[in-house]
């Protein structure tokens, strides 16, 4: 059989309110051209992101029923740290209210003026965090990352040249320990190889340097490493993830993407000491160490969420129907990141509107197509999110799938709908700026077209 089907049956439906072009004009324009700024209840085929937007289970519900709300050693923690050490084999585990408020934790404790750490790409928050303590964020991903075209397998690796450079010229001293996001979220979704992490492995125990992994999407990256990576055929998800997490000698998750669930995040340390304190700041911040900020219910179904999210049959029917919509742009003459990543698609918006110059805004005048033609929500990630302070290389549009919330045939009609205004794109037009903030300003800015 060819076809991959979703390997679900729905039991829960939630309607979408179809738009007409005449009304998505009106919206457009009321939301000043940012789709920020449109409310959901517009918005036909919601791809702003794919971070606390899955679908949760039938068996994630009931786990929203059993959570233990006790205040001190749930059972739902309990539940959460059993599964997680079968997981990862890590036994010191902190729950928190997401991603970022792991990465604050360990940022607080490693982090400070003068340090270096170095990533194969930093998310944005990572960065963010990492700097907020005083730290430098230093990106080192291989080059193939910046080519679109480039189909290396494993466009996420780290640049195990550069890292050495890195630690030659900024000495091993400043440098408390060595991050690799898998898969790289910034370059594209792209996965990082075992053997890639075997590498920085190695130097970090020539170098006495701790290894963490952001492990926001690590089911994913264990399906490229089985699909992609010599050897690792015949090994099951689970236990690539497994080997991935051996290596690491702590990590950041954000269980808003791999734990399919809607919110909640991880911190794993095996440091005896530095665990102890990272319970510290979480009791003096997010909340008691068996909650962390989250329901008891919360835990329950992350719990279960990261028990689903390693099954083949998911992961197979996960990464193929980001790869399908990626072939049908690429087969519409549409240029994405090649090859397809495990979470979104990112679409080279200057090689869809050559005529519009960056100045001008080429991805969000994409993003604001898209909306018109199909009422599809997509993100810029080019020169509004990056600010005129930080070029970005590219000019992206991303489309992030959530997981389990749309069929095939959902994904055709993003597909023909970037298709139609890829076939007119020469009427896309320019994007000035009419008001900004001067941080994060994608976010709440106003446009006019030009
Ligand atoms: C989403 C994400 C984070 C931050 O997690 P939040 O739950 O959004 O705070 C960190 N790193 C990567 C790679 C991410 O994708």
């Amino acid at each position: 059989m060819k076809t991959i089907i979703e390997p679900f049956r729905v039991k829960s439906v939630e309607p979408i309110r179809m738009t007409t072009a005449v009304q998505r004009e009106d919206i457009l324009r009321r939301a000043h051209f940012n789709t920020f700024l449109i409310h959901a209840q517009d918005v036909i085929i919601d791809l702003l992101t794919d971070s606390g937007t899955s679908a949760m289970s039938s068996e994630q519900w009931a786990g929203i029923m059993r959570g233990d709300e006790s205040y001190a050693g749930s059972q739902s923690f309990f539940r959460l740290q059993h599964i997680l050490h079968e997981l990862t084999g890590f036994s010191q585990i902190l729950p928190t209210h997401q991603g970022r408020a792991s990465e604050r934790i360990l940022f607080e404790l490693v982090g400070g003026k003068g340090k270096v750490i170095p990533n194969n790409a930093h998310f944005d928050t990572t960065r963010a965090n990492a700097e907020h303590s005083g730290a430098e964020a230093v990106d080192l991903a291989i080059p193939e990352a910046h080519d679109p075209r480039s189909r290396h397998p494993f466009k996420g690796n780290m640049d195990i040249a550069a890292l050495e450079r890195l630690i030659d010229k900024v000495g091993r001293d400043r440098i408390p320990l060595i991050m690799i996001t898998v898969t790289n979220n910034t370059s594209g979704g792209q996965p990082v190889s075992m053997q890639n992490i075997r590498d920085v492995r190695r130097i970090c125990d020539r170098l006495n340097i701790p290894l963490y992994l952001d492990a926001c999407r690590f089911a994913e990256n264990a399906w490229f490493i089985r699909q992609r990576e010599p050897g690792f055929e015949n090994h099951s998800p689970r236990e690539i993830a497994k080997q991935m997490f051996e290596l690491a000698d702590g990590a950041t998750i954000s269980a808003k993407k791999d734990g399919l669930v809607n919110i909640g995040g991880l911190l794993l340390i095996r440091d005896h000491d530095l665990f102890r304190k990272a319970c510290n700041s979480l009791i003096l911040t997010e909340g008691y160490v068996t909650y962390g900020g989250l329901a008891g219910r919360d835990l329950d179904a992350m719990a279960q969420g990261f028990a689903e999210v390693v099954e083949p049959d998911y992961l197979s029917y996960r990464v193929r129907s980001v790869e399908y919509l990626g072939e049908k742009l690429l087969r519409a003459g549409i240029q994405i990141i090649e090859p397809p990543g495990g979470h979104a698609i990112y679409i080279d918006a200057r090689h869809f509107a050559p005529h519009i110059p960056r100045e001008h805004f080429p991805g969000q005048a994409v993003v604001c197509g898209l909306y018109r033609t199909g009422g599809i929500r997509a993100c810029e990630i080019g020169s509004v999110m990056f600010g005129p302070s930080r070029r970005p290389d590219m000019e992206l549009v991303r489309l992030a799938i959530p997981r389990r919330v749309y069929t095939q045939s959902h994904i055709d009609y993003v597909a023909e709908a970037a298709a139609a205004l890829f076939a007119k794109r020469d009427e896309l037009r320019g994007i000035r700026i009419v008001e900004a903030p001067d941080v994060l300003r994608h976010f709440t800015a106003k446009f006019e077209e030009m």
